[in-house]
């Protein structure tokens, strides 16, 4: 199974994609995490793309079309994965395409999570995340037990450095330039379905399952 999430910052496309990766065995692929890996690391790529999203922009499209090229052929891959964040633009969406062509797979569901623009500014303002494992939480909306720390491995739990109010206007506008053309392409093939991203985790989780089992 191959899926896409679409959605703007903070609709829990990451949440959502951890909970796929349980119930369904698949990796979870996402380009945000594999970046923010690389300025971490203070790897080549990560010294690129820091300024773009340090500026809420995208990184170029060459880029994070290398990365997937790449992160797609390691062996987890092989019987499918979850796309959490790319493709962004109209250009990465036809990389893509080209790509699964050559190795004769294509894309199962394409879900698009709608959230407002309010309810995102909650999201992300109030977003956790942990340095260790990656498991994501919420100050109000889904607290870890312990102040801080992850439920899951007792790491160190962080606040993006992207996730300011003034930053998370930017990225947001920057959905809202691509979505359009990018959730076009995708309804032209009719495995393109939205959902109201609004509601517990887990009343949009069932509805997530319900596209995958329909
Ligand atoms: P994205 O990957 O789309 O940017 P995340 O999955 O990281 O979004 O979710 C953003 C924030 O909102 C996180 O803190 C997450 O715990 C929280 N969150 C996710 N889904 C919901 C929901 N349905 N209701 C309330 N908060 C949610
Ligand atoms: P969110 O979870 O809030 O949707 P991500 O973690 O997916 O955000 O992305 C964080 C940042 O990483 C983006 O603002 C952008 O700078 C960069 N990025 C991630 N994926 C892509 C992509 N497919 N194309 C271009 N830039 C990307
Ligand atoms: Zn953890």
């Amino acid at each position: 199974m191959r899926l896409i999430l679409l959605g703007p910052p903070g609709a829990g496309k990451g949440t959502q994609a951890k909970l796929i990766t349980k119930k369904y065995n698949i990796p979870q692929v996402s380009t945000g995490d594999i970046l923010r890996k690389a300025v971490a690391d203070k790897t080549p790529l990560g010294i690129k793309a820091k300024s773009y999203m340090d500026a809420g922009g995208l990184v170029p499209d060459e880029v994070v079309i290398g990365i997937i090229e790449n992160r797609l052929k390691e062996s987890d891959c092989k019987s499918g994965y979850i796309l959490d964040g790319f493709p962004r633009t109209t250009a990465q969406a036809e990389a893509l395409s080209k790509n699964l062509k050559k190795m004769s797979a294509e894309i199962d569901h394409v879900i698009d999570i709608d959230v407002d623009y309010d309810e995102l500014i909650k999201r992300l303002t109030g977003r956790r995340t942990c340095r260790k494992c990656g498991e994501g939480f919420h100050l109000s909306f889904n607290p870890p037990k312990k102040d801080g720390i992850c439920d899951r491995c007792g790491g160190e739990l962080y606040q993006r450095d992207d996730d300011k109010e003034e930053t998370i206007y930017k990225r947001f506008k920057v959905y809202q330039e691509q979505s359009t053309q990018l959730k076009s392409y995708y309804s032209k093939n009719g495995r393109f379905h939205s959902i109201k991203g609004t509601g517990s985790i887990e009343d949009i989780f069932n509805k997530v399952v319900s596209v995958l089992e329909a």
